[in-house]
């Protein structure tokens, strides 16, 4: 016997990585090519060192009260946390409870199975159809609970809102979240439906649209009966999980909506450009609704791309896994950026 025996053991999520070295092009974790709206570095200048002394407000309310003004919820709706990452983490701790299996996507944002791993959740991955879309009917069964991105991750590919009621409408028994982390890039936003299903959760993030990935904020919405189980968890795990910096940088980054809307719009323009400028060069794709490109080429290995781009000082993401291994995740980076990856790739392949 030894202490060993009782170690909670898990094989924990691995990050796409962040090098130290200064001037590479860094397109693989859908980081915002652009910085956070002015209105965050003037909030930064006048944050009052002094208040780091006192512990932050253990419900962000000024945080809570900003999201719950622009998107029209009431406050009772809203949670946050440390990034939508913690968010997600507690409610797969309060909601996936049933000891059935819960269901998400085989291809899918590979934390789901780490969470899952860690609380000891049963799970189920639901294989993507050929054209790696989300099939509703497979999640027309008894289950524990279901979780999928919208639009999907890595592959960039939307569901629709009709796709989205009808999940829900098939499992009213169980808890349904779905992680939005990439609906500013052009698809709809399903959170209208809380106030029609009272078991929805949809998560948000401050880490890609709003350029604030480093501040670790996240959101979501629900029904009042649904925030108040989260808080609860919440409150019993950590009562200060928001530092006082993010809460209030938090805050003025959705005071300016136009900064906002900019960035967003610049994005999807670039990517759309960038879309037609792979095809050129042999790649195929999904057309995506986020802030990344999820392509394979034609001839060549998604390892050999990889690894050009890399000696070439450009890192993108690449997952050695069965179904997706010729693929690579590209995210949308700046113009000047994109041109380069596309000089390099066009070196690379002779054109
Ligand atoms: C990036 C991402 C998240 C987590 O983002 P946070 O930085 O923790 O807010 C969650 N879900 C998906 C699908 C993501 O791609």
């Amino acid at each position: 016997m030894s202490w060993e025996d009782n170690v909670r053991k898990v094989v924990p999520y691995v990050p796409g990585e962040q090098p130290k070295i200064r001037n590479i092009i860094k397109l693989n974790t859908n980081e915002c090519p652009y910085p956070p709206s002015p209105a965050v570095k003037e909030r930064l200048g006048s944050l009052d060192y002094d208040d780091f002394r006192l512990y932050p407000d253990p419900s962000a309310s000024n945080l809570v009260r900003a999201i719950s003004d622009y998107y029209k919820v009431p406050e009772y709706s809203v949670f946050v946390g440390v990034g939508s990452d913690d968010v997600l983490a507690m409610a797969f701790l309060t909601f996936f409870n049933s000891g059935k299996p819960i269901l998400f996507p085989d291809i899918t944002y590979s934390f789901y199975d780490v969470w899952a791993e860690l609380f000891r959740i049963p799970y189920r991955q639901v294989p993507l159809n050929d054209d790696f879309e989300i099939v509703k009917e497979d999640y027309y069964v008894e289950n524990g609970g279901v979780i999928f991105p919208n639009p999907n991750a890595p592959t960039g590919i939307p569901q629709s809102l009709e796709m989205i009621e009808d999940v829900i409408r098939h499992n009213q028994d169980v808890v349904v979240i779905i992680d939005e982390a990439y609906i500013d890039f052009g698809n709809k936003s399903c959170l209208d439906l809380i106030n029609k299903y009272d078991n929805l959760l949809v998560v948000q993030t401050f880490s890609k649209s709003r350029a604030m990935a480093g501040m670790r904020i996240g959101y979501a919405f629900g029904s009042s009966r649904l925030i108040k189980y989260l808080q609860d968890v919440k409150y019993s795990f950590n009562s200060y999980t928001m530092n006082i910096p993010s809460i209030e940088l938090g805050t003025a980054a959705l005071s300016d909506d136009a900064y906002f809307k900019d960035v967003c719009k610049r994005i999807v323009a670039t990517r759309e450009r960038v879309k037609e400028s792979l095809k050129e060069l042999g790649f195929e794709m999904f057309d995506s609704s986020s802030n990344f490109l999820f392509v394979r080429h034609r001839e060549h290995s998604g390892k050999d791309i990889f690894d050009y781009l890399r000696e070439n000082g450009i890192i993108v993401r690449r997952w050695d896994a069965p179904r997706i291994k010729e693929y690579l995740r590209i995210s949308i980076g700046t113009d000047g950026q994109m041109d380069r990856m596309l000089e390099v790739l066009g070196q690379m392949l002779g054109r």
